[in-house]
Parts: C-alpha cells; structure tokens; sequence
C-alpha cells in the first residue's frame, strides 16, 4: 500500500517481496471499513469489490453453546459498513496489477532484503538476494515492512517490546459444499476456540491452541484433532476429509509486541515490523495499511525532497502509536478474559463473561464494537500528493 501511495506520489519507490507471488497462506482475509475507506479514497474501490468476497455486517459467535453477537457493522454510518473477506493474495495482486500504471513504482519479487546498506549513522539502503544474485539498492529512505520477524528491524537494533499471547493458531482449508452455508464466524468452547471463513468452494479455518501446545496436539494424533473440529464445527464433517496428514495443517504463532523507536537515520518501521498484531478483531492488515496511509500524508511531500531528518520521520510513530496502543490493549483484554478463560477451562462448561453478554444484549453496544473492530481508533484518510494517475485493473 505504501508502495502504491508513493508511486501515486511520483516517487520513486521499489517494493521488494521476498516470495515468487502472493499466493500462499497470509495471516488475514479481512478488508475492514477503513481499509474500504482507503480504496475509495483512491478510486479503486469498484475494481477490487469486483472480486470475489464475502460481505459480513454481524459479528455472531457461538460461546459454550450459547448464540452471542459481537459487533454489529450495519450501525456504521460509513460508505462501506461491511467486513469484506477476501484471500490477501487477492488484495496485493490487485493493489499490484493497480500500480503498474505508476512508471516510478518497481515491485521486485523473488527479492529478499538481507542487510542494511550505511553511510556513517545513515541508512542508506539495502543488501537483498534476488533470483540474479545479491544486489545493493540505495535509497534516501528505506521503510521496513517485513512484517513480526522483520529483518530489517533487526539489522537496524531496534529493540521489540513484547506484550505476549497465549495461543497459536492452527490454520487449514476444509472442502465446502455450495449448499453448507454458516453465519457462525467464531466459535469457543471448554478448552477449543476456532474461527472458520468462507472462501466460496472451501472453509478456511483458525482453530486456536494454548501457545506451545502444537507438539501435544500432534502427540494426540490427527483423528483426535479433526473429531473436535467437527464437533464445533459441524458444518465441516463432509469437508473436513481433505485435511489428510500435518503436512495440511499449518502451524502460526502469534505475537503482540511493539517497538519504542520506529526509525533511525533514513529508515522508518511499519506495520507488523513496528507492532505486531495478534489476530483478535482481524485488524492486523488494517492497521498496516493505515499505518502506509499515514506514512504517505506525513512523508510523501517531504520525500522529493530527499529524506527527511529522523524526528520528521518519527511524525509517523507520533501519529499512528496511539492506536496501536489502544488497539493491542484490547487485544490483550480479549485475551485474557475470553481466550485464556476458554483455554484453560479443560472440561469446566463456559460461562459468557459479562462484557460479551452486555453487548450481546444492548444492541447499540454492538455499533460501539463494530466501530472499533472496523474503524479503529483515528482512522487515516489519503492526503498524499496525486501525481499519477492509476487505472484499476480488476484480476483475480
Ligand atoms: C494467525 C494469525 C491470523 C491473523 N488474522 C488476521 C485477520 O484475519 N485479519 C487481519 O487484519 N489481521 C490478521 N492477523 C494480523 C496480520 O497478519 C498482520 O497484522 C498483518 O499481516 C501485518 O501486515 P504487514 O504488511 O505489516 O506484514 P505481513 O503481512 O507479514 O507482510 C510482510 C511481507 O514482507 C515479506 N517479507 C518478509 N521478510 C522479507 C524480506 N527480508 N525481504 C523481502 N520481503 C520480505 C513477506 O513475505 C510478506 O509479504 C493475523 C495474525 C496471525 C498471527
């Protein structure tokens, strides 16, 4: 997304992704309001609705048996007030295809940042292995957006907080029948808690474990694993055969953590590679890109000018920690009163706690949730320059 705010900026800016293409399993298929927001703001909202998603308004769960509704985006008085479900791979292609127009944006694929290029305290670039060999880059700014085990983060020695999560997640795609329809999205009981999306022919699933528990699931064995799956999950009992060894199921850890400086000389942290995000509220990749949309208004005008001095590019950390602070802090109360809760209850029945209960009782509280799940706090707008013009170029 920054890529394509700068080559809309006339900058000259190259995107390097370390893997061949999109097409593999990302952590996030949601596409919430404030990322709808943005794409409307640069005119690209009617191409990318044009792929295929799932449009969801009501955040519905099932907690120890009993129905509860989290959020509510119907009460959004937005453009979009709706959570689209889309592959990433999806969304990046097509904020990629999109920026082609843009001659002064490069996407190298294939392309993986090493090391860091310095001119005395100033970063001056990056060292990357591309499918011709090792290449040197160097640019007036380097942004790292190489997501929670950013390397570029490390090479600069900027120190991470960590905050923590208690779980990871096992993640897997389960055959569906077009007549196996399912509003359920989440779904926790005694010791089990697990999310399911819709992807059209199949049920991509989340199904969350205590952290460090992957080898005591695979010491259970795949049956046990798939018997309790189908057991929340019903819906899956018919698909849930395509699952057929480990080698299908794949294992994310999750992290909550954040880095109390942001940049250094000619280098600026974004997204997962400033605060990684856990999945709870599936804001992750909306943050990211509000966090490219604020970097975009703060820089892009400054950045033909060269780089600018650190503190200007710490206008970025300024504007946008407020939000993750606020955004992981729920996190963290998420999950400890509901994921460790459900976790740890071994074979104890659930009870819903109380917040979850209020909300699912008093609907206008469910517009409240809707708003933080799916603006967040101090949404961003596009301010950056307009220099190119981009044509929208629906793939899929
Ligand atoms: C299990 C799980 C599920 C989640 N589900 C959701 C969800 O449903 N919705 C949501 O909004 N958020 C979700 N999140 C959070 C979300 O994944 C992140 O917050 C979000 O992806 C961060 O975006 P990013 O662009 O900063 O980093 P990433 O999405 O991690 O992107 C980093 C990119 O950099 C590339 N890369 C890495 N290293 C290099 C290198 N050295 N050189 C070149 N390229 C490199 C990677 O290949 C990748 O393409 C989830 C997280 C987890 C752990």
């Amino acid at each position: 997304m920054l890529g394509y705010l700068l080559g809309r900026a006339g900058i000259d800016v190259v995107v390097l992704e370390k893997h061949a293409d999109f097409f593999r399993d990302f952590r996030g298929d949601t596409v919430h309001p404030s990322t709808l927001q943005v794409m409307d703001e640069l005119g690209l909202i009617e191409g990318f609705l044009k792929l295929p998603h799932q449009e969801l308004q009501k955040l519905d769960g099932m907690f120890g048996g009993t129905s509860v509704r989290i959020a509510d985006l119907s009460r959004l008085r937005v453009k979009y007030p709706f959570i689209a479900f889309m592959p990433q791979w999806d969304f990046l292609n097509f904020l990629r295809e999109s920026g082609k127009h843009f001659t002064s944006l490069k996407v190298l694929m294939s392309t993986e940042a090493t090391d860091l290029i310095r001119h005395g305290d100033n970063i001056a670039g990056v060292r990357a292995q591309s499918p011709d060999g090792p290449i040197d880059i160097e640019a007036d700014l380097t942004v790292a957006c190489d997501g929670r085990h950013s390397t570029v983060r490390e090479r600069a020695g900027l120190k991470v907080e960590e905050i923590g999560a208690p779980m990871d997640v096992l993640w897997f795609r389960a055959g569906r029948r077009q007549d196996e329809n399912e509003n359920v999205f989440a779904r926790v009981e005694p010791g089990k808690m697990m999310v399911t999306f819709d992807r059209g022919d199949y049920w991509q699933c989340a199904y969350v474990i205590a952290k460090g528990q992957y080898d005591a699931v695979r010491a259970r064995g795949l049956p046990a694993l798939l018997d309790d799956v189908v057991r929340m999950a019903p819906v899956l009992k018919s698909g849930i055969a395509e699952v057929k060894s480990f080698d299908d199921v794949k294992l994310l850890t999750v992290a909550i953590n954040r880095l109390t400086r942001w940049t250094r000389p000619g280098l600026l942290c974004i997204g997962d590679a400033a605060h990684a995000m856990s999945p709870v509220g599936g804001v992750g990749v909306n943050l990211a890109v509000q966090d490219a949309v604020a970097t975009a208004n703060l820089l892009a005008a400054k950045l033909a000018q060269g780089c600018p001095p650190e503190f200007e590019l710490d206008a970025v950390r300024r504007r946008r920690e407020f939000p993750v602070r606020v955004t992981q802090r729920m996190q963290v109360i998420a999950q400890n009163n509901i994921i460790t809760v459900a976790l740890k209850s071994g074979n104890q029945p659930l009870t819903v706690p109380l917040p979850v209960r209020l909300i699912t009782a008093m609907p206008f509280l469910q517009g409240i949730t809707a708003r933080l799940v799916g603006l967040g706090v101090r949404p961003e707008h596009v301010h950056s320059p307009l220099r190119n013009r981009s044509v929208a170029t629906p793939v899929g």
